[in-house]
């Protein structure tokens, strides 16, 4: 039995990248409140094996960096009678070099997958929920929107923006009824973060770190997306919600 204010029945999320990691965790914990989930990814087999791990869970590919693709695979979405209510910006990328020799490209790459999406797809899907005068954003942001750390500041630059611009979507679209949150993930065990799990060094750091003293298990995401995405946070808006076991709040 859901709690009326966390009950998701009858609204459909898009989650960007959820084929795996934490996409997928926010994507399963969405479906267990009660939405119809939809999955997103550039890889569609990657994609359509997630989608079948979740009941009812349906399946729209494209890559969040080609902003003409992700504007019509929602266009087209929408027009097909299924509204987007909810809008879980979260597909991003990860690039570790020294940041005298960042390649340039890599640079590049961090910026239209980590922000300049958020951007884009954030967009195309509030142009529909702007008209029917409600929806729900959550952009994924990270510990590095509020810290840097050697041979990630170029990701770092892109999730402080990812701060700021949900901050700006809250100002520009509360007045429409949307509400635009970020979840900012301390250090979780995923696929993005598999070299750093692997280095005993960082893994023994990072628990000393922490004041929870581990990694984060995708699962405990869920509860802070489910609330962000639900009537319980109907007047929350901007705010970046930090989950991390309390990292960025200690020295
Ligand atoms: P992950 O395991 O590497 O998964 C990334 C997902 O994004 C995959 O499903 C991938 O599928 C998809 N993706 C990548 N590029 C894409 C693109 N251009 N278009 C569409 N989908 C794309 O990553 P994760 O650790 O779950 O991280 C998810 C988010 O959380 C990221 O924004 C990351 O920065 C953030 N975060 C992670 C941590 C952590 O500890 N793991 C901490 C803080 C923040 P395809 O390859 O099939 O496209």
């Amino acid at each position: 039995m859901i709690h009326p204010l966390f009950d998701l029945s009858g609204r459909r999320a898009l989650i960007t990248g959820a084929s795996q990691g934490i996409g997928l965790a926010l994507a399963q914990g969405l479906a267990e409140a009660g939405a119809q989930v939809v999955i997103n990814g550039r890889d569609s087999e990657r994609a359509d094996a997630a989608a079948r791990t979740i009941p009812g869970a349906e399946v729209l590919c494209f890559d969040v960096t080609d902003y003409v693709a992700a504007r019509s695979a929602v266009d087209g979405f929408e027009a097909a009678g299924k509204p987007i209510d909810i809008l879980v910006n979260n597909a991003g990328i990860q690039h570790r070099a020294p940041l005298e020799d960042f390649p340039a490209e890599a640079f590049e790459r961090l910026l239209q997958t980590n922000i300049a999406s958020v951007f884009h797809v954030g967009q195309a899907v509030a142009r529909h929920m702007i008209a029917r005068g409600r929806g729900r954003i959550i952009n994924i942001a990270s510990v590095q929107t509020a810290l840097a750390r050697p041979g990630i500041a170029p990701y770092a630059a892109t999730k402080g923006a990812v701060g700021n611009l949900t901050k700006g979507m809250a100002t520009d679209w509360a007045r429409y009824g949307l509400t635009c949150n970020a979840i900012a993930p301390g250090y979780f065990d995923t696929p993005l973060n598999a070299a750093l799990v692997a280095d005993a060094e960082f893994d023994a750091w990072l628990k000393k770190r922490t004041p929870a003293g581990r990694w984060g298990k995708v699962e405990e995401l869920k509860g802070a997306c489910i609330f962000l995405a639900s009537d319980a946070a109907s007047f929350v808006n901007g705010h970046v919600l930090y989950v991390d076991g309390g990292i960025t709040v200690s020295l």
